[in-house]
Parts: structure tokens; sequence; C-alpha cells
């Protein structure tokens, strides 16, 4: 048996859940929020329904990882820092370097760093938690998971953008997709419920949570996927624009006066998307209420939200000549009954049957298709930080 924890490091949060492996039991969880900002709180789930809360400051990264290490031991949820055999990283981008998960050592920081550019808000962040984690237990195996590795699989023909080749071989322009952690966990998983070899199946695995992206799976392998170059791009999100036309956004730079990149970006990242369009709120429950009351543009957002997982279905059905099951996870679908029910009956063509009850059943695995629908759809709870942990343990049997 060993404790593997799995980290999820933000540019101010800390976000942890630690494992008893294999059984991967959890052991503990809970994040610090506010780092290096007045009144930082930590929250720290364990035990049978305990939960230790409190505010404190909490001047930096390196600070916060002692204050998490020194709280698992008063709460006595380890009793020495050597019972943390591993950890395990989440790293947004890992460019074309990262084709899977890897044992930090100086070279892959080094590597991380590099390719800070194609995720500026994550990847120094991430860093940070991987140099914090790694002077304060030294004796752990460290391991960085990127978000974007599970898509390297894909072929030249999804990934490379139709403008200049240099473009791709000189500056790393391409697709290179995200939630690929998340991807992966629920493939499994649905292979499991459907009861086949995950190497024999064509799965579309919709990842609809405040950021959303579809990813196209041919025997267990990513084929295709909606984010690009970064999250930005695919199936409308929370705040996030995704596809639009390059030419609308500089003719947006015009009329507005916007000079800075910077300041458009931070328009199409945080305050387009659901938020944008119905002008409610960036959470999906927000913008389906304001539309059962009525209000139009509320609709719209859901509607065109809706409409851009039906697209990259569509496509990926196409991409791949069939599927044999579509899967929906994270945040809307594995709660919301109705955007799965609605994007669902848009595929009755295919002979595709939703089964409204086991749809209307919540927080489990299931199959909501019936039996006679010529394709199997799912519901699957993420676990990145299963997924993670999982990869630190298969790491270090190798080491
Ligand atoms: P992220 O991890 O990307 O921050 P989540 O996967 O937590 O996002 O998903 C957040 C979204 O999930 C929000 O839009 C929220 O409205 C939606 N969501 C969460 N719970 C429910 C629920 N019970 N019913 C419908 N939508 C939900």
């Amino acid at each position: 048996m060993e404790k593997v924890i799995a980290i999820n490091s933000g540019s101010s949060s800390l976000k942890f859940k630690l494992f008893m492996m294999p059984t991967e039991e959890v052991i503990a969880s809970g994040k610090i929020e506010r780092i290096g900002i007045q009144d930082s709180n930590i929250d720290i789930k364990y035990g049978l329904g305990r939960r230790y809360q409190a505010t404190m400051e909490i001047a930096n990264y390196k600070i916060a990882v002692a204050i998490l290490m020194e709280m698992l031991i008063k709460l006595e949820i380890i009793r020495d820092y050597m019972e943390i055999d591993g950890v395990g990283h989440r790293v947004v981008a890992g460019g074309e370097y990262f084709k899977q998960s890897v044992i930090v050592d100086d070279e892959v920081v080094a590597k991380i760093a590099k390719i800070a550019d194609l995720a500026p808000l994550h990847n120094p962040a991430n860093l940070i938690g991987i140099k914090a984690f790694r002077e304060a237990l030294p004796y752990a195996c460290s391991v960085a998971v990127f978000d974007t590795s599970f898509h390297q699989t894909m072929p030249a023909v999804n990934y490379v953008y139709s403008t200049p080749y240099e473009w791709y071989e000189k500056l790393g322009i391409r697709r290179y997709g995200a939630h690929g952690t998340s991807h992966r966990y629920v493939i499994k998983e649905a292979a499991n419920l459907l009861n086949r070899p995950l190497e024999k199946l064509k799965l579309i695995s919709c990842h609809l949570g405040a950021g959303a992206s579809i990813c196209a799976v041919k025997n267990g392998k990513s084929y295709n996927t909606s984010m690009g170059f970064t999250p930005l791009a695919g199936v409308t999100m929370a705040t996030r624009s995704g596809d639009i036309d390059v030419s609308a956004v500089a003719y947006a730079m015009n009329q507005l006066n916007i000079t800075s990149i910077n300041d458009i970006l931070d328009i199409l990242n945080k305050k387009s998307g659901l938020l944008g369009i119905s002008g409610v709120s960036s959470d999906s429950r927000d913008v389906s209420v304001a539309a059962k009351n009525g209000n139009e543009r509320a609709q719209l957002a859901m509607d065109i939200f809706e409409r851009t997982v039906l697209d990259y279905i569509g496509q990926y059905i196409a991409e791949m000549g069939g599927v044999d099951g579509i899967i929906f996870t994270a945040g809307i679908g594995e709660n919301s009954s109705s955007v799965r029910a609605r994007i669902v009956e848009k595929l009755a063509y295919m002979g595709i049957e939703l089964d409204v009850q086991e749809n209307n059943k919540r927080g489990i695995n299931n199959i909501i298709s019936t039996p006679n629908s010529n394709v199997t759809v799912m519901r699957v709870m993420t676990d990145e930080e299963l997924m993670i942990a999982r990869d630190v343990v298969n790491l270090k049997k190798q080491q």
C-alpha cells in the first residue's frame, strides 16, 4: 500500500486529493485558496465526514505546501511526510514534448518552463507547485500529468492548421487539445460499462463543465478533439467563446478600439460563452433557470451551447466512420439530465434512443440509452485526480 497525492496548482490556489493506492481510497481532499492574497483559506475534508476550515495569511505557494503538510500531520491524516510515496501534478500544456505522463527531473522542469507560452495562465503555476512539493517531499516520486498528452496520438490531418506550414514547424502552432486526463479516465469507465475492450471501440467523450471539450477516441486513442492550440477553441463554454472566425475578432478590435491582444483574449476567455450570450451568468444552472423563466438570450445561450456539442458529435461520427458509445461527463455532462436529453434526442434519426428513466438517475455511471439504441450513450463521473494517482503508481513501478 502506498499514499499518493494528486495536486492541481492554480495561480493562487492549490487543490489536492490524497489516495491510498492501489485501493484508490480517498484519505483526504481539499484546497487552499487566495494564496498570496489577503485572507487565504484552507479547507480539508478527511475521515468519515470530518472537515477542517481556517482563514490565515499564506504569503506564497511554498508556505501553502508547508502548511498543508503540517495540517495533514496535525489532523492525523498522516504521521510522517515520508508516508507520501508519490506526488502527481496536473500540468496543462505539454506541447509536443510530452506524449505521456513522466517522472519529474530537472530536464522535465526546464521543458515545462520552455513551453509556458502554450498555457501562460497555467504552466507557470503548475511549475511552482512542482518545485514546492519537490522541496517539501524530496523522497517522494514526483510525476507530471499533462492535459494535452492524451491527444498526442492524433493524426496530422487532425492537428495541423490550414496556415503556413512553417507556423507548425517553426512555432509549434497546431491543435494540442486539453482535458486529456478526464477523457482518458472516462473512456476506460465507458469500456467497462459496455463490457468491451477499449482497443476495439469508437467513442465520443463529451467533457461538459465550465470548460468543455469533445474528443473522438478510436481504438482507445485520441483521434480528434475540439480544443485547439489553447483551451479557447471548440464548443461554447461557461465564459469562453469556443470557435470563432478570427476576422470577426480583428473587426471587433477595430470597432471597439481595443489595441491590446491580451484585452481581446480576455473578453474571449472570460466574458464570452454562456455568460456573454445570456448576460445572466456563466453557470449553466442559472442560465437554464433564466431560460425557463422566459429569458430569450438565456435560451439562445443554451441552444448554442448544445448545438456546438452536437456539431462535434456529428463531425466525429463522420470522421471515425461510426461510433459505438457517446459519453457525457463533468459538471454539466454528469448532472444535467435536460442538456443530455436535448442533445441525444437530436440524434434520434441515427437510431439513438434515450432511456428517460436511466437519464434521470443521479450520481452514478450508467447507460442512458435504451437496449434498442444503435449507439450506447453513457453518463460517467470523471475523476482526473484518480487518473493522476494511477499514473504516479504506474511510473513508480517502472522506476
Ligand atoms: P470545471 O471543473 O471546468 O470548473 P465543472 O466540471 O465543475 O467545471 O462544471 C461546472 C458546470 O457544471 C457549471 O456550469 C454548473 O452549472 C454545472 N453543474 C454543476 N452541477 C450541476 C447540476 N446539478 N445540474 C446542472 N448543471 C450542473
